[in-house]
């Protein structure tokens, strides 16, 4: 690792340690009985030293020494405990090094050893699936929505996820993380309102807990797809990031120093009202015409290419958004991508994000990146388009998002999920 590498290791270590509890805010709240215990400096350790893992790995534990700022018998102790227990796994040694000494053998997070499942509640089907441990997909497939009824879409999404877990042969379930968008209280695991499912006072995360027995964590999709860049994308390098969400539904997530900014009521980055210059689109249910939600939603864009006799009322967004060879829908959908980027550059101005990230199926048009960049240079030319870019996990972003919920705890207080930890007492 160069010189410069190594100190921004070692101030992000510093971070881990002092935050290891509260590493992204919210109270202490979910609902396992084991992570009410008083956390003792063995357990900060360990998660330090799993977090140095999971952000350096493959990595040898002479590093992670360094980096994590314990002392070498510590380091040994801790990764054989982790080691043990399944979480991390040794690679082959690359031989000894030049000279002498015993070989370098890296360690990593064991990636085929656990699994955590997601669900993502969408306004027309559900996307449920599997991750490992760095929230790549294993399994995944869409359940389409029965019924318009809140509980039996969440049973039938439940018991979609029971099924998934039948098929993770040999590997152990950590938990669920759920997305949605709309106004969620992820304290209570409630969703408050989501305007597009008609849904208010749903209580998901117990919903899903009872059906499943697992740790279940809820929250807003932009949220989740802010965590999942934090833990294993942008924020390698970025600590202010607007993660934005554009498809049936359009959500901003604020990190501030590494912390999701919620705000006093909870609902920081409803950005679907906020007005975007002189946009004609369909009226909103708030009486405006240049509402974001209005002219850059999947509902949004079908509304508008039907009033410009490009849709009709049988046209699904899946239709018109594969018809982009056509001079006009292709014009359309730019359109909509210099929208979100107006939005994005007013949102920017105000935060000053290191990175803004794009997630949601509205980027997975051609060109979505261009527009939107040429959007936020509109109304001024100066501002940094170069910070903008899409989801790391790109169109697999839907299940890492909802499974970074789960993870950031995971990787916070990996005690509360792997009893096996506390008690190892080896080395
Ligand atoms: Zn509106």
């Amino acid at each position: 690792m160069p010189a410069g590498g190594r100190r921004r290791a070692r101030r992000r270590a510093g971070r881990l340690r002092s935050g290891s509890r509260r590493a992204h805010g919210g109270p202490m709240t979910w609902r396992t009985t084991s992570s009410l215990h008083p956390v003792t400096m063995r357990q900060q350790n360990l998660a330090t030293v799993l977090k140095v893992i999971l952000a350096h790995g493959p990595i040898p534990r002479a590093e992670i020494t360094e980096i994590a700022g314990t002392s070498s018998g510590t380091t040994t102790k801790l990764t054989a405990a982790l080691i043990d227990a399944g979480v991390v796994r040794e690679l082959t040694a690359s031989g000894p090094a030049a000279g002498a000494g015993r070989p370098r053998v890296p360690l990593d997070l064991d990636t085929t050893s656990r699994a955590v499942l997601t669900l993502h509640i969408g306004v027309h089907y559900s996307l449920v699936a599997a991750v490992d441990l760095r929230a790549e997909q294993i399994l995944q497939r869409q359940v389409a929505h029965s019924s318009a009824e809140a509980e039996s879409v969440i049973r039938g999404a439940a018991e979609a996820l029971a099924e998934l877990r039948d098929q993770l042969s040999g590997r152990h379930v950590v938990g669920v993380g759920i997305t949605s968008g709309g106004s969620v209280d992820h304290t209570a695991g409630r969703l408050m309102h989501h305007a597009e499912l008609g849904w208010t006072e749903v209580p998901v995360r117990d919903l899903v807990a009872e059906q499943l027995g697992l740790e279940v964590v809820y929250d807003n999709e932009a949220r989740g797809e802010a965590l999942a860049e934090l833990t294993f994308g942008v924020g390698s390098s970025a600590d202010n990031v607007i993660a934005l969400f554009v498809g049936s539904v359009v959500e901003a997530a604020l990190v501030v120093n590494r912390q999701i900014h919620r705000g006093a009521r909870g609902i920081a980055g409803t950005v679907a009202h906020l007005p975007v210059g002189a946009a004609q689109g369909p009226r909103c249910e708030c009486g405006r015409t240049n509402c974001l939600r209005m002219v850059a939603s999947n509902t949004g864009l079908l509304a508008l290419a039907r009033e410009r006799g490009l849709a009709t009322e049988s046209t699904t967004y899946e239709e018109l958004v594969n018809r982009g060879a056509d001079a006009a829908v292709s014009d359309l959908l730019a359109l909509r991508g210099r929208w979100v980027g107006e939005a994005v550059g007013t949102l920017t101005d105000l935060l000053d994000p290191d990175a803004v990230t794009l997630s949601g199926n509205a980027t997975h048009a051609d060109g979505f990146l261009d527009a939107v960049r040429d959007g936020m240079r509109a109304a001024d030319p100066s501002r940094p388009d170069g910070i903008v870019q899409l989801a790391t996990f790109g169109e697999r972003s839907t299940a890492a998002a909802a499974a970074a919920l789960l993870l950031d705890r995971y990787f916070t207080d990996p005690v509360a999920f792997e009893p096996g930890l506390d008690t190892h007492q080896a080395g």
